[in-house]
């Protein structure tokens, strides 16, 4: 049998912002509905724990929903949606930030509100996880040993006790990760996902997952075409053009 094929999901906000990390509300409701018209099983990324200890099996192919910086928009708009399918979420909180606004968006864009923690209580007691983005959403690759265990340990507590819930997941802020930020975030947590663009599998390393940033998605005819598997040489594309974008500062 085959590798099981997970894709882990990467999402910021679902509004009509603009920008690479907004996705608009029309768009986001019809790639769920792709998912849902697919029936591709919307798993969790406890389940994908439990696949790695072998105490769980996983479908051949499956998909995860994440989303970073628990913007308000998740609560009013990705959520009802959600709900309606019937899928799981996990959100990734920067815990400094909750109840203010972003204050790390480059792009010009208006800087869009985080939730609140009595909005993520009420969230969490239906179903949504939630994980560690850090305390303050600084380039984690940048600090000092010391520092990153305050990052990774006192977001991990905070949430664990405004919410109730375990947090075993995390996502370093921009995706910047190295070895010494894999190497502490693996004391605290049993997940990273970052930014690199594929489809996770079973033989991933569970401290670098990887994600598909749904923002080269939101052609509808390509979203159905990667689910129903014909959309490979997209993905290797996007892939590249990633890899050459990297080589060439500037662009
Ligand atoms: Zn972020």
């Amino acid at each position: 049998m085959s590798d099981p094929v997970i894709d882990i999901l990467m999402y910021h906000s679902i509004s009509d912002g603009g920008g690479a990390t907004s996705i608009a509300p029309s768009v986001f409701a019809d790639q769920m509905q792709a998912i849902a018209d697919a029936a591709v099983p919307v798993i969790t990324l406890d389940d994908l724990l439990a696949a790695h200890a072998g105490t769980k099996e996983l479908p051949p192919q499956s998909v995860v929903l994440t989303f970073d910086d628990a913007l308000q928009d998740f609560a009013d708009t990705a959520f009802p949606v959600l709900e309606g399918h019937g899928f799981p979420a996990l959100v990734y909180v920067p815990t400094d930030h909750v109840g203010e606004t972003e204050n790390w968006d480059r792009s010009g864009g208006r800087k869009r509100p985080i939730m609140t923690w009595d909005t993520m209580r009420d969230l969490a007691g239906q179903g949504v996880g939630f994980g560690s983005h850090s305390v303050t959403h600084s380039d984690l690759t940048m600090l000092s040993a010391e520092t990153l265990d305050v990052e990774l340990s006192v977001s991990k507590a905070e949430i664990e006790d405004r919410l109730g819930q375990k947090v075993l997941h995390f996502a370093p802020p921009y995706g910047f990760s190295n070895a010494q930020v894999a190497a502490h975030a693996g004391r605290f947590y049993k997940t990273a996902a970052g930014t690199r663009l594929d489809r996770a599998t079973l033989s991933n390393d569970l401290m670098d997952l990887p994600r598909i940033e749904m923002f080269y998605f939101i052609a509808p005819d390509r979203w159905r075409a990667h689910l129903d598997g014909s959309g490979a040489s997209y993905l290797a594309q996007r892939r590249f053009l990633r890899g050459v974008k990297q080589m060439l500062p500037g662009l």
